[in-house]
């Protein structure tokens, strides 16, 4: 039997199973080295002929926990970002499932005598301890390798249970329940049934009227009826008691508001047909839907899925961040109740667990989730929805590396299920999807309402800071603190928004005090240990923190190099715009949200409640603040300094800075009051700008993809980025040359590389390498980074290429490791 491995080599394992043998997508426990390892069964190997396999531990599953199509799923996944399959496997299902250090095991029964001596051992030291034990404490303990043949034995004879559940967050919670098992249907049998036992009669005709089953706690807590009554009435057959399990639902508690009853405008009907009619289709094209910010995207949303749900079927919907949308959740809430698994971060394994299981049973027929509800174990699954696609947390960071949008469509396609990619701002990719036809445009030109989109102007920086120096100059003038920070217009427009109790978002995308410390002496910058980055000054710590390890250290009164006291803390962030703003507008009530302020559990919640409830009149913060927010008194957004990231050594530089600036302009004038927005900028011109200031998405697009034709960059080609890393800085370019090497030789050899699947090879299917150099950011956590890329345009000839990187490719010896990133979101 083919069992595949949550580890980082390219290859399936077989193991010997007895009959029948289970399913692909079944857990087994497998003996690994000198370990037992979770892994599924993949397929059914070549059993038989191969001497001294080893065994099978224990099947974990009755029924398998990877569905057959997200089996189909991660082997597409593993297949196209070259990751091992069971690292594919592993990242689809809830942590509770595939972590050996979860499993428990219970003594139950008595222990026969004629159990082989181990199993006694084992038997043994369960009996002298209390509750579930973990096995892999047992196995330490007991010092006699791997115990799982005797649990397995063990178990089959009712000696122990064995379960995957932590036991400081019990899974699965359990209540009594009575249950009718017996219906009586006339008045005469009733009478007959319970002659003078009132109580009893009242007891079942309660449970009757509640839908023929209560919780035993409520029967004889809150109904005062006695246990006697109950035991009565199981006594005569007519109930029964069991154990059912209780879901917790961390967004139960939240009560959501009444669904509003909204009437699409005739765009929104046009896009809800669309999709409708497409739910007929087999294999329907996926949708592109681009509409302004406040064009009203979720109701359109919420109609195709209400329509999915009417037949039976199920849906899943992609956000961003769950944290950073809890309106829009809130709203598919309102809709479908009950209906919705909300996959939140927040949730806790042994939630998320649950979460899994009520999709998996159907007991829930619609998920919403980050990134990893993609993999949410939906029967029926009829749409998927990815809101906002543009957004970068799609792409997860390690392997496998996929992207949760590509996958969608992936999904779909192979369902024939209907995907919706909606935004804003689309990514260059599905824009240009749209245009080779092969996603489906839907356009939502206009905000809701009479609203319209807001105004936004652009405050020259270069120009208000001359004046500012002038006005300096000027005698008896003190120069406010907002100098720099916050202009004269962007003031003045907080100020009137105050005066009228409207509310204003103030956005720099970036944290901390100061984004550097440098030396005036000897131009000295306080730089990280462990990465090529420079240091940011958090004031309120009074440290210095490094944004990519979090290494810190006291923030320093001297040079670290020259000694000089001379030190200017230079580069803007929001701990800094938020004391600016404290000062000039000491009245107005701040929030600030970046990832300092939202470490806690329902951080973002609370902030954004608050900003909700009317309770802040100026929210500041980081690119948090500009997803999907939807407050109808933000009347002005200012953007502190657009120009923060715009130089980032990144081809998708510009698309990041117009998305940005695009959606936080977005957050003003959702209601009827109307909006302004104002964009501090060094940098009026730049294209990314202009086109944010002019709401011109087509614009922007057509002239990032001809920037994108010299040298070519996705959309027009594929990349996938190979980094090499080392503590030794030689050591990771070595490697770096030696896997380009590995990979010119083997385009060279051409044929494989570009004959793929027979098909014809044209100029180009060539795939190109570029490289190796070191990464933009040079040292990461310690270790030194090298790069390159290879480009090219056909998928199956560049990931013929990958791949022999991965799996072909010796590394040279010592610490070093090769990442492959396909379809990167960044080359940092
Ligand atoms: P988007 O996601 O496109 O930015 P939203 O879906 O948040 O926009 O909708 C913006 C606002 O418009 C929300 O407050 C929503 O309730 C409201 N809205 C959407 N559609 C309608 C409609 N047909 N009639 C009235 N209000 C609507
Ligand atoms: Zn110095
Ligand atoms: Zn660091």
């Amino acid at each position: 039997m083919e069992v595949a491995l949550p580890l980082p080599i390219h290859r399936t394992f077989t193991y010997a199973v007895g009959d029948p043998s289970p399913v692909p997508g079944t857990r087994v426990l497998v003996p690994f080295r000198r370990d037992a390892r979770i892994g599924w069964v993949v397929g059914p190997g070549e059993e038989g002929e191969i001497k001294g396999l080893r065994s099978v531990l224990d099947v974990l599953d009755p029924t398998p926990s990877v569905p057959a199509d997200i089996l189909h799923l991660c082997r597409w996944m593993a297949d196209y970002y070259v990751a091992p399959l069971g690292i594919a496997l592993r990242s689809a299902l809830p942590a509770v499932l595939t972590d050996v250090s979860r499993d428990y095991v219970t003594l139950t029964g008595p222990v026969p005598p004629d159990v082989h001596p181990r199993e006694r051992r084992l038997a043994d030291a369960l009996a002298g301890a209390v509750g579930p034990q973990p096995v892999a404490t047992l196995r330490k303990a007991l010092g006699m390798g791997s115990i799982w043949p005797e649990i397995r034995s063990l178990r089959d004879r009712g000696v122990l249970t064995h379960e995957a559940v932590p036991p400081s967050a019990p899974t699965v919670k359990t209540r009594r329940i009575v249950r009718i098992t017996n219906a009586m249907q006339d008045l005469a049998e009733r009478d007959a049934v319970f002659g003078r036992a009132g109580r009893q009669r009242e007891a079942y005709e309660l449970i009757e009227a509640s839908g023929g089953a209560v919780e035993l706690g409520h029967l004889v807590g809150e109904l005062r009826f006695s246990r006697g009554v109950v035991s009565g009435l199981e006594s005569k057959g007519l109930v029964g008691l069991s154990d059912e399990e209780v879901m917790r639902d961390p967004f139960a508690a939240v009560a959501p508001g009444e669904p509003p009853q909204l009437t699409p405008t005739p765009e929104q009907r046009a896009a809800i047909a669309a999709m409708v009619a497409a739910l007929d289709e087999p294999h329907p094209a996926p949708f592109l839907l681009h509409g302004v910010t406040g064009s009203g995207k979720t109701l359109v949303y919420i109609e195709l899925l209400r329509r999915v749900l009417d037949r039976g079927g199920s849906a899943l919907v992609l956000v961003p961040e769950i944290s950073l949308t809890p309106q829009t959740v809130s709203r598919f809430r309102a809709h479908f109740g009950d209906r919705i698994a909300v996959l939140h971060s927040g949730l806790s394994d042994g939630e998320r667990y649950d979460a899994w299981r009520q999709l998996r049973s159907g007991a829930r027929s619609v998920a919403v989730g980050a990134r990893s509800a993609l993999f949410a174990p939906l029967e029926r699954l009829a749409a998927i929805v990815v809101d906002e696609e543009h957004d970068a947390s799609y792409k997860q960071s390690e392997a496998p590396r996929y992207q949760a949008r590509d996958l969608a469509v992936v999904r779909a396609h192979a369902l024939g299920a209907v995907c919706v990619l909606g935004s804003a701002t689309p990514s260059l990719e599905s824009w240009h999807n749209a245009g080779a036809g092969k996603f489906r445009l839907l356009r939502l030109p206009e905000r809701v309402g009479s609203a319209g989109l807001p105004v936004v102007r652009v405050v020259d920086l270069r120009v208000s800071r001359r004046q500012d120096a002038e006005r300096r100059a000027e005698p008896g003038r003190r120069p406010g603190r907002a100098r720099g920070v916050l202009g004269e217009e962007l003031v003045a427009a907080v100020e009137e928004r105050l005066a009228r109790r409207e509310q204003v978002i103030l956005l720099l995308n970036r944290r901390g005090y100061s984004a550097f410390v440098q030396c005036r002496e000897c131009g000295e910058v306080e730089r990280c240990e462990n990465c090529s980055i420079s240091l940011t000054y958090h004031r309120l710590s009074q440290r210095l923190v490094c944004h990519h390890c979090r290494f810190e250290e006291a923030a320093p009164t001297r040079c670290s190099r020259c000694g000089s006291r001379d030190l200017s803390f230079r580069g803007l962030g929001t701990e800094q715009v938020e004391r600016v703003t404290a000062e000039t507008f000491p009245q107005a009530r701040i929030a600030r949200m970046d990832v300092d302020t939202t470490s806690g559990k329902w951080a973002h919640e609370r902030i954004l409640s608050r900003v909700e409830r009317g309770e802040v009149d100026i929210l500041l913060g980081t690119q948090m603040i500009a997803k999907g927010l939807d407050f109808p008194l933000v009347t002005l957004v200012g953007v502190v300094n657009a120009d923060v990231g715009i130089h980032l050594p990144d081809f998708r530089a510009s698309e990041r800075t117009f998305q940005l600036l695009s959606q936080v302009a977005g957050r003003a004038g959702r209601g009827a009051l109307g909006g302004e927005v104002l964009i501090q900028t060094s940098l009026p011109d730049h294209y990314a700008v202009r086109a944010a200031v002019n709401h011109d998405y087509e614009g922007f697009a057509g002239r990032e993809l001809a920037e994108r034709e010299k040298p070519r960059y996705p959309p027009h080609v594929r990349l996938v980025n190979v980094v090499t890393s080392s503590p030794d800085q030689q050591l990771a370019a070595t490697a770096a040359e030696a896997a380009m090497a590995h990979a010119r030789r083997y385009v060279a050899r051409g044929a494989r590389a570009a004959g793929v699947d027979g098909a014809p090879r044209g100029p180009h299917e060539v795939v190109e390498l570029v490289g190796p150099a070191p990464a933009p950011i040079e040292r990461l956590h310690g270790r030194w980074r090298w790069h390159f890329l290879m480009r090219a345009h056909s998928p199956a000839a560049l990931g013929a290429v990958a791949r022999s990187v991965a799996v072909d490719f010796s590394m040279p010896a010592g610490d070093v490791r090769l990442a492959l990133d396909r379809d990167p979101v960044a080359l940092l």
